[in-house]
């Protein structure tokens, strides 16, 4: 083939020019070549919802991810990531359930004891 900028004869598996260094024709359709990868619908959803409902977004996020895996679709970074914050997520809720729970306990049994004293 011949460069399309400077019209030298060059291999037609040359990616630059070497005459002049413009990319060549084969470069561009090899550039073009991986046809892109459709993204997870769910994994989108999971990752979304991770923040809004971590149950429903680590459901969505697991289901993306096999999702992808079986139909060879992008997105198991985003699904992963989604599980990943959903479990965090609920990790701090149940977290915070815990301190909230021991609070009240030991508030109950710290105004109960003068009671019992009494
Ligand atoms: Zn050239």
């Amino acid at each position: 083939m011949y460069c399309k900028n400077c019209g030298k004869e060059i291999s037609d598996y040359a990616y630059v020019c070497p005459n002049c260094g413009v990319k060549t024709d084969s470069s561009l359709s090899q550039g073009n070549a991986p046809a892109e990868k459709k993204t997870n619908t769910l994994a989108i959803v999971g990752f979304v919802l991770a923040f809004l409902v971590p149950i429903a977004g680590l459901i969505c996020s697991i289901i993306g991810k096999k999702q992808c895996a079986e139909r060879n679709e992008g997105g198991a970074g985003l699904a992963l990531a989604g599980l990943i914050i959903s479990i965090a997520e609920m990790a701090i809720v149940l977290l915070y359930v815990i301190i909230v729970v021991a609070f009240a306990g030991s508030l109950i049994s710290s105004m109960a004891l003068p009671v019992t004293l009494l």
